[in-house]
């Protein structure tokens, strides 16, 4: 007899659509790699030193109908205000077609970052129509493609400026006039650095011969417009930088920066359809002088040519980029904000530069009609001129009152000083929302007289002086002039994804990057008006829902890593590398240690590790690793024993890049801490942990969290992620704080970094629970051991654990075979396009390897095509080691191949099927590359970053 109460759905039934392989699956792996149970593939892969003897303590996973219906709760205890805070984050208007079929669309959001340039012309086309928007908007010659907030671009550019200008000075100056949140994100970035901060007017303050640059914002934070030509040439004429933090809704009707002189422009693109998100994510954008290119931070799409002769995307000028550059980097940004910076450039496309312009205009209009009915109710104005924001002065008990009336009326302003009231307009302001704000100031207004008033205010407010009117025409690009109607746009966009290959196409095996699931579940949240909608400065009254999930996932995070408590205002990997360096600094600044300052980090290490510690004022020392990838322990004890004073950190990465649970973690922290530093833990590889063990129990001070690896948020094709960082109790005190509490430390321009797709992590913890969450672990380290066992006959395995294990993935060593054959990883690479699959991770952390991280949410068919796809190309490398073939005829070789190749004139050694279907491939299905192997060197000689003119395709 059944219990009726029994007839529920299974709770762990979203783990089991999380994990791919299914339970015969599973014993046919286990199988194959000759043990009995998933017990003893653990105990033969994870130290016992470290081993978790508990549940983690989350609970068990809900199923997908409860965690939508809590998260709706959630969202239904923040509450949507029209908001008229402003302070660099506006309402906008998100076209549903680009909603639907970029931010909803898998397509889109599932991609890899661009590295594997014939895969992802899609992507980048779309990042090279963004680079081309920011030149245009900002009059400069190049922009990159993207950063992660306008506080941290324009941290970046103090930082580039400081690299390119001729003054020695180490004192920026800043605009008081400027985001307080920006300036709380310069004055942390600057301290350890030793630059000085000096805030003030530049028309009074600002003494050119003292700095080495400076900060104009424009408009201003208080809505302020005020030509800065003079403050550029004096500060040009003393050997410095000048940079402009330009918003790019205004910039469509004010002069460029670039004409005004600027050398680096900064913004946020959020307004350009990206909804507020509590904070983010959204792109920030910097363009910079030709001059200064070499030295900008972040990517940057260039147009090159593929073999074939045809023009072909890919990231261009990657020297500069930490992962060969190193603490000699231009800045530790690795995941950007791509998924977001093409959905502004897309708004762009949709718009159009007419369509941009009828917004702004529009949005001035009712800014100047909004401020003329303010004076005309005797209500003080104080500035004079603008575009979309000013602010008001009324007496202190009065703005209550005000502030009281708006929120009574749906409606938030900003606080910006004792009776100091700002308005800030936007796309998605409407006359009633004018009427209503005179109303708060005067309940009995007459609105219609006030609004036959305002009819008489000009377009462009008056207010804009005609010197700071942009003349020039901008955007004159076909892509910008031709997708009007939503069918031609909803086309484009289907025209650019299906040149793309993302999870919804294959496996995507990624080492280090975790390619797994991001369910649809998962993603469906974020783009309710309960999460979206909100600003992050919005009071904490109306935002209790975020306020309640923050406490849940904080909980939740240290509950998985054993760390006491977590900042989630890191909105990268790279950025919590970097708060959780500052934390140490601030820790043993504290005690009185300012001499420690040397930061330990081993050979291995992704590159952004050198590159936060050099950011974080430290000097790096590399430590060796031995025959076996481990630390190598005798050169780690000679190197604390020489830094022993003034030793600061070590940052290991565990398990570490070399795919391994090293045995003696326990003994590196406990070396390092006898010598008084702190180790840092890269949490990138947690999805070898949850569950099994915990960075805080085991001797770690501080890890981040790659929410956009183990925790599900997807890679957007390199962007958004986030990058939470968990501390042991005696840090937390240094952990980033709220921005606007004074002096708080602050690494990110939102208090919760990318707060909006923090419900996707929420989700995925929620739905697999305890058991679904150390399961999930479980099965990536079988997958990867499976994929393992079946390539190690063709390809050696270049470093295992003590029991002939590696963790959750593996580096395959490809450089005998260049020995014995000439092909090199990039020929296997680009020839695991024609099987369909996304290469593995290339050269890193080995030059001339891969690494393979298949994750759980791969299934055995799967993993066995992939395989195939290997051995079969180990095959073709027989062929030319055997003298049949040779290298330079070899279909590795040519590889990629494109339907242009197959259907044009065949002088190859091999046959066209041979070429294009090789064994596995159905012709019916079969991925076609976009692009032939892109000519990068090529590319970099001739270094063109925006939208070429039509005669460049001929
Ligand atoms: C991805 C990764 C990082 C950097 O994280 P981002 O989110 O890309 O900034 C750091 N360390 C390791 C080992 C990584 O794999």
């Amino acid at each position: 007899m059944t219990v009726w109460t029994s007839l529920k759905p299974s709770a762990d039934a979203f783990a089991s659509r999380h994990i791919g392989p299914r339970e015969a699956e599973i014993v046919a792996m286990l199988s194959a790699l000759d043990v009995g149970s998933e017990a003893e593939l653990l105990d033969q892969i994870v130290p016992s030193t470290i081993r978790s003897e508990r549940p983690m303590g989350i609970g068990s996973g809900w199923s997908e109908v409860e965690v939508l219906a809590r998260l709706r709760e959630l969202a239904g205890r923040n509450t949507v205000m029209t908001s008229l805070i402003g302070q660099g984050y506006y309402g906008t208007v998100l076209p549903g077609v680009i909603q639907r079929n970029i931010l909803e669309n898998p397509a889109w959001y599932t991609a890899y970052t661009p590295y594997q340039p014939e895969i992802s012309q899609g992507r980048l086309e779309a990042l090279l129509n963004f680079q081309t928007l920011v030149c245009e908007l900002t009059g400069l010659d190049i922009a990159n493609a993207s950063l992660l907030d306008e506080a941290t671009a324009a941290a970046e550019a103090m930082a580039l400026a400081k690299r390119v200008a001729k003054s020695k000075s180490d004192v920026f100056f800043v605009d008081a006039d400027t985001h307080p949140q920006t300036l709380s994100v310069l004055k942390t970035r600057a301290e350890p650095f030793g630059f000085r901060i000096v805030v003030g007017d530049p028309a009074t303050d600002l003494d050119p011969s003292a700095v080495f640059g400076g900060l104009f914002s424009y408009p201003g934070s208080s809505g302020a417009i005020r030509d800065p030509r003079a403050a550029i040439k004096a500060l040009h004429a003393a050997g410095a930088i000048a940079v402009m933090a330009a918003d790019p809704l205004a910039l469509t009707v004010l002069a460029a920066p670039g004409d005004l002189g600027a050398d680096i422009a900064v913004g946020s693109m959020q307004r350009f359809g990206v909804p507020m998100g509590f904070g983010g994510p959204h792109a920030a954008y910097m363009a910079v002088r030709d001059a200064y290119k070499r030295s900008m931070p972040g990517r940057l799409v260039g147009v090159s040519i593929d073999a074939s002769g045809q023009p072909a995307y890919r990231l261009a000028l990657q020297t500069r980029e930490q992962h060969i550059r190193r603490e000699k980097a231009t800045s530790n940004i690795c995941t950007a904000q791509v998924l977001l910076a093409v959905i502004a450039s897309m708004y762009a496309v949709y718009h159009g530069p007419e369509g941009l312009v009828a917004i702004a205009k529009r949005v001035a209009g009712l800014t100047a009609a909004l401020s003329a009915g303010l004076r005309s109710l005797g209500v003080h104005v104080d500035t004079e001129c603008v575009f979309d924001t000013f602010t008001v002065r009324v007496a202190p008990e009065e703005a209550e009152t005000i502030h009281a009336r708006a929120v009574a009326a749906g409606m938030n302003f900003r606080r910006a000083g004792t009776g100091v009231i700002g308005l800030s307009l936007d796309e998605t302001t409407t006359p009633e929302v004018v009427e209503a704000v005179w109303r708060c100031f005067d309940p009995e207004c007459p609105v219609g007289a006030l609004a036959a008033a305002a009819n008489g205010c000009p377009e462009l407010s008056a207010a804009v002086p005609p010197e700071l009117r942009r003349e020039k025409p901008f955007l004159s690009q076909e892509v910008f002039n031709t997708h009007r109607s939503e069918t031609d746009m909803l086309r484009y966009l289907r025209q650019l994804s299906d040149k793309d290959l993302a999870l919804d196409r294959s496996m995507i095996p990624l080492g280090s990057c975790t390619m797994k699931l991001n369910a649809t579940v998962e993603m469906m949240p974020i783009t309710w008006p309960g999460f979206c909608d909100l600003h992050p400065f919005a009071p904490a009254s109306q935002t209790q829902g975020y306020a309640e999930l923050f406490r849940d996932l904080e909980g939740w995070l240290c509950a998985i890593s054993g760390y006491d408590a977590v900042s989630l205002q890191p909105n990268s990997g790279a950025q919590g590398e970097y708060a959780g360096l500052l934390a140490i600094r601030g820790w043993q600044r504290a005690r009185g240690q300012t001499q420690r300052d040397v930061c330990l980090i081993p050979a291995s290490a992704h590159g952004t590790n050198p590159a936060s510690a050099q950011m974080a004022g430290m000097k790096v020392v590399v430590v060796r690793c031995d025959a076996s990838g481990n630390v190598d322990m005798e050169d780690l004890k000679a190197k604390v024993a020489q830094h022993a004073d003034t030793l600061a950190a070590i940052m290991i990465t565990y398990p570490s890049t070399h795919g391994v649970f090293e045995e003696n973690v326990r003994d590196i922290c406990a070396l390092v801490h006898e010598a008084g530093g702190q180790v840092y833990l890269d949490g990138a590889n947690m999805n070898a942990q949850v569950g099994l063990s915990q960075p805080g129990k085991y001797g770690a001070d501080v890890s981040h969290f790659n929410l956009h690896k183990t925790f599900c948020i997807p890679h957007g094709g390199g962007g958004p992620g986030m990058g939470p960082i968990g501390v042991r109790a005696h840090l937390s005190p240094f952990l980033p704080g709220r921005p606007e509490e004074g002096e708080a430390l602050a690494v990110s321009a939102a208090p919760f970094g990318s707060a909006s797709i923090l419900p996707i992590s929420w989700a995925y913890i929620r739905l697999m629970g305890d058991a679904g969450l150390a399961r999930a672990t479980t099965l990536a380290l079988l997958n990867a051991n499976y994929i393992a066992t079946r390539l190690s006959g063709a390809y050696p395995i270049l470093y295992r654990g003590v029991n002939g294990r590696v963790a959750h993935e593996c580096i395959v060593d490809l450089r005998p075979i260049k020995e014995t054959s000439g092909v090199t990883v990039d020929d296997i690479a680009k020839r695991l396009v024609d099987f369909g699959f996304h290469a593995p991770t290339v050269s890193f952390p080995v030059a001339g390897t891969f690494m393979i991280e298949p994750t759980e949410s791969e299934g055995k068919r799967e993993l066995d095509r992939f395989c195939a796809a290997m051995l079969a190309i180990r095959e073709e490398i027989r062929q030319i080691e055997e003298g049949r073939i040779a290298v330079q005829d070899a279909p590795l070789r040519h590889a990629p191949h494109t339907a242009r190749d197959l259907a044009s004139e065949w002088e190859r050694v091999y046959s066209r099927s041979e070429g294009c279907f090789p064994p596995g491939v159905d012709p019916a299905t079969k991925y076609w590359p976009a692009v032939g192997r892109i000519d990068n060197a090529h590319g970099d000689r001739n270094l063109i970053c925006s939208c070429p003119e039509p005669s460049f395709y001929e």
